[in-house]
């Protein structure tokens, strides 16, 4: 293991939520290339974590590589790809509804699903709904109708928002809400902090847990996630949450550092700020 200075010499496995940590929208974040590059060029293994149903793992690999840091479609664990694994899981050979973006229905193409365009014709086994900015009242009604009529109802994730460039956007918990309304119903919930999005990827991965970092800007699913898996974690202060955020989080959504970037891996001080240690951890 090369030599790095700060927490990066800490760990040997990094994993990165994406909105937020790596970039906003097609901006990446301020210094958050170069960190990934030196962690590569050090030896360290990078993967990525995001809830982010609205591209595929490949178009996820795509969009870093555009932006100067090479990874691999395989490096990048998504909501999406989880809720595929989950669906040949509990309901192989589905034919599913999709309230969502294209990148979420190539992912459930790629698994071999069929999909339902006409719903209200012909009733899917399952209605999954993740982002989608063309969301409408017909695809509201459309995903109301099946759940009532025995379709389970699976959320990719329940983010009340995502940071783009300039602003927080509505999330697909906004979404995912609207259905619950409409149906009186409660989906079953793929992405962070459920941890069954990371433990599948983490039995096909032989990583050190206690030697693994996982960074987000979100303290009610990135951090909550790794404490719940008790995985070291640092929050970024480039994305969701504020410093002022941590005042009144609940002890189980702290993390163990706060940097105010990516760099703030790279040094030791006051960007890497300890403020929370359970006696298990480091
Ligand atoms: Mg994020």
């Amino acid at each position: 293991m090369g030599e790095l200075s700060g927490l990066a010499n800490r760990f040997d496995c990094f994993i990165f939520d994406l909105d937020g940590v790596v970039y906003r929208g097609s901006r990446p974040l301020p210094h958050a290339i170069e960190t990934l590059k030196l962690l590569h060029a050090h030896g360290r293994e990078v993967y990525f974590l995001t809830n982010n149903s609205g591209h595929t793992r490949q178009q996820y690999a795509e969009k870093l590589c555009r932006m100067g840091f090479t990874a691999e479609p395989e490096q990048f664990i998504t909501s999406a790809w989880v809720t595929g694994l989950y669906l040949q899981e509990h309901l192989p050979n589905a034919r599913v509804f999709v309230v969502g973006e294209p990148g979420l229905k190539q992912e459930l193409e790629g698994f071999g699903f069929e999909l339902a365009e006409e719903p209200d014709q012909c009733l899917p086994d399952a209605v999954v709904v993740g982002i989608d900015r063309q969301f409408s009242y017909q695809r509201l009604a459309q995903a109301q109708s099946a759940i009532l009529r025995g379709a389970r109802f699976i959320a990719t994730n329940t983010d009340a928002t995502y940071p783009a460039e300039d602003r927080l956007m509505p999330g697909a918990g906004a979404i995912v809400s609207a259905i619950a309304t409409a149906t009186g119903k409660s989906p079953v919930v793929l992405g962070k902090p459920n941890p069954a999005i990371l433990t599948t990827f983490l039995s096909h991965h032989p990583v050190l847990m206690e030697r693994t970092l996982l960074v987000g800007d979100r303290l009610d699913t990135d951090i909550a996630l790794a404490n719940l898996l008790h995985i070291p974690s640092a929050l970024v202060l480039t994305g969701v949450a504020q410093k002022t955020d941590l005042e009144n989080a609940p002890i189980e959504h702290l993390p163990n550092w706060v940097l105010n970037d990516l760099s703030g891996l790279l040094t030791d001080g006051v960007d890497s700020l300890l403020i929370h240690a359970l006696p298990n951890r480091v």
